[in-house]
């Protein structure tokens, strides 16, 4: 009960008992007054012998005590009041007919005093609301803002009833910080984008269930899947673009859970804790009961065919696939750790074997996790005991086999596994930023070398170097190419720079600013794989480039897709108005040469021509075999092998 009541309830009281005692004192006074001025007018009095006269039951002898008359008897079984003077005879009045008397003359007193009191209740209880309101608002002010602060809707107190405004606010406020405490505690455990539980929280709740299942003796579950070509969205569309693919993909995930039967709440929260992001384009689901390696394959196929649908984002329809590891408690893994290792490691494998499916781990891949930490360690000792070489491939005119420029490919002969390609090491080398490093040394070299061909007549040819994404964030572009063309002594205008499609598209502002820096002093700048990235046509227009390298894959789909040869013979006319040069990469049959020619492809590379080489295998072919054509021309020319056996034209 709040104070502010019990102070009126204490004023109500006090006035009560003050009524009441005046009252009392009034009423016997004219009680008193009453029976004298009755007994002194001698008008209803009554002449009795005191033997007419009994006493009164014990408790009207009480009631008289309390009135303050004590003479009350019996009279013919009326009561009566007798005369203190009395000798045989005495006199009576009947006691009714006196207090008749005394309540008529009360009547007004009574009244006055009841108004009195009344007005003095009503008075201090509007004087006490009103200093509870003028204290109560301040509160009830903080309240509101304090509500505020939680709800921006929420509507401001009137002016009328704070205290029972303050009690529905209060209310309204424990509810809100209840649902406060509830939304931060969703907020530590979940990721931010997809509002998935993350990492921490996803290991700390499989940890608790695999107790269980320690005890239980059940099997349990656990799904690694990792998108498909997701960086390659995140590249061609930019992040916000990739952000709302990922929460998409939370969603469909969300209803497989739904549809499975997989769901496990906490009480208090909303959130799935069998559903998590591990982190960038990895989630994962644990199934707490499996009953059979049959089921995690059946829960895992219908993920990939939920992610095998279209996501349809603004006006643009995209295409996601999965790859998604299995690994089974206890028989993978006996911890939760390892148990994700696993999993990850068999998803390896699934994106290994062609993307968009599942495999279920078995020890035997665990080697090809064991292979990428080995490699990574070897690539590291091969950069400091400068193991890394590079092989020259030439790029060459259609008309006449004249070399354009040839492009350094880096070439890993490892002391006991032998050759490593480039497609495995080079991967392994982004993903730890050794490339940095690696990168530093293929550009010397590359221009070290170029510089002694340079040097020796060849002067209308370039070298090509290939730049990656790592690269392109980590150093300054410009500064660092030309430091190491003055190291080396190369001109500017014997620099190539190859930058694969995808990592152009993500390039900033800043990137192209350097690169346009470096066209400025006369290097040539390449874009690499065309047609494997999602990049719109308006790039070639807006980067600052001056070649076009059409990606192997694409030129093999024309050979066999009239459209991917009507898309070839478009980018090719196209390149032909934005005044760049179109080179084709991976060449390898004459008749893909013919069909190149025939779109007015002036430059290819590949196989058919020559397998890239040796700096030695090169500077022979140049400078001892065609020695007259490189003082003509300053450059080469590459005929294809004799050995092949082709006639190009
Ligand atoms: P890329 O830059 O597109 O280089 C062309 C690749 O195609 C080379 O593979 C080359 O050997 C191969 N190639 C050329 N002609 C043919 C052909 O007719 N048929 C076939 N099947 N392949 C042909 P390589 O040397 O294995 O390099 C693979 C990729 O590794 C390169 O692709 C490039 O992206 C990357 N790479 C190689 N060296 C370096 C480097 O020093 N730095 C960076 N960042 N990446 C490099
Ligand atoms: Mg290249
Ligand atoms: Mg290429």
């Amino acid at each position: 009960m709040s104070n502010h009541s019990i102070k009126i309830r204490k004023i109500f009281f006090l006035n009560s008992i003050i009524f009441i005692l005046v009252s009392y004192m009034l009423f016997v006074a004219s009680l008193l007054k009453n029976e004298s001025s009755l007994f002194k007018a001698n008008k209803i009095t009554v002449d009795v012998s005191l033997s007419a006269l009994t006493e009164p039951p014990i408790y009207l002898k009480v009631i008289s005590t309390i009135l303050f008359f004590h003479d009350v008897y019996l009279h013919k079984e009326t009561l009566v009041v007798a005369n203190s003077h009395r000798s045989e005879h005495t006199v009576i009045i009947p006691l009714r007919t006196l207090f008749i008397n005394t309540l008529v003359d009360l009547v007004a007193p009574i009244a006055a005093l009841f108004v009195v009191l009344l007005t003095s209740i009503t008075c201090t209880t509007l004087i006490n609301i009103k200093k509870y309101s003028s204290k109560l608002k301040p509160a009830c002010q903080k309240v509101d803002a304090l509500l505020k602060s939680f709800d921006d809707n929420h509507q401001e107190m009137n002016n009328e009833g704070e205290l029972i405004y303050l009690e529905t606010a209060l209310d309204h406020l424990k509810k809100q910080t209840a649902n406060h405490k509830a939304h931060r505690e969703e907020e530590d455990i979940c990721d931010k984008l997809t509002k998935l539980l993350d990492r921490h929280a996803y290991m700390d709740h499989i940890s608790r269930e695999i107790e269980i299942s320690t005890k239980t003796g059940r099997k349990s579950g656990l799904l690694f899947v990792d998108l498909d070509g997701f960086k390659r969205v995140n590249d061609s569309f930019g992040h916000s673009f990739g952000d709302e693919v990922l929460i998409q993909v939370s969603e469909r995930l969300r209803s497989v859970i739904r549809s499975q039967g997989l769901e496990f709440k906490e009480t208090s929260l909303d959130l799935e804790y069998n559903l998590a992001r591990l982190g960038g384009d990895e989630f994962s689901i644990f199934v707490q009961e499996l009953t059979s390696s049959e089921e995690a394959i059946r829960i895992a196929s219908n993920v990939l065919q939920e992610l095998e649908r279209d996501f349809i984002l603004g006006n643009k329809n995209i295409k996601i696939s999965a790859s998604i590891g299995i690994a089974i408690y206890p028989d993978s893994a006996a911890t939760p750790n390892a148990l994700l290792q696993m999993a990850d490691v068999a998803m390896y494998r699934a994106k290994a074997q062609g993307r968009g499916v599942y495999r279920i781990y078995t020890p035997e891949m665990g080697s090809k996790m064991r292979r990428y930490h080995y490699l990574l360690e070897e690539i590291r000792l091969a950069i400091d005991s400068n193991n890394f070489s590079l092989n020259y491939q030439p790029i060459i005119h259609v008309d006449g086999y004249t070399i354009s420029y040839f492009e350094a490919l880096a070439r890993w002969h490892h002391s006991s596994e032998g050759y490593i390609t480039p497609s495995e090491f080079i991967p392994i080398a982004e993903d730890s930023n050794l490339i940095l490093e690696l990168g530093d040394w293929v550009l010397d070299e590359a221009c070290r070398q170029m510089a002694s061909w340079y040097n020796a007549g060849m002067k209308k040819s370039r070298i090509s170097v290939n730049v990656s994404g790592v690269q392109l964030k980590h150093r300054s572009l410009y500064s660092w190419v030309m430091s190491s063309l003055s190291k080396t002594g190369l001109p500017a205008s014997s620099l190539m720079i190859e930058i694969t499609e995808s990592c152009f598209i993500e390039a900033s502002k800043d990137i192209v600013v350097e690169l346009e820096k470096l066209r400025a002093e006369g290097i040539m700048i390449a874009i690499d794989d065309f047609g494997t990235g999602f990049s719109s046509l308006s790039l070639l227009a807006d980067l600052p480039i001056d070649i076009l390298k059409i990606d192997q894959l694409f030129i093999s789909k024309a050979m066999k897709d009239i459209k991917y040869k009507k898309i070839l013979c478009s980018i090719v006319s196209m390149a032909e108005q934005l005044e760049l040069k179109v080179v084709a990469e991976g060449i390898e049959q004459i008749d893909q040469l013919d069909l190149l020619k025939s779109l007015g492809v002036a430059y290819i590379q590949g196989y058919l021509i020559s397998r890239p080489q040796p700096s030695n295998y090169v500077g022979k072919k140049i400078f001892c075999q065609n020695l007259s054509i490189l003082a003509q021309t300053g450059t080469g020319v590459w005929e294809p092998e004799e050995s092949r056996g082709v006639s190009l034209f």
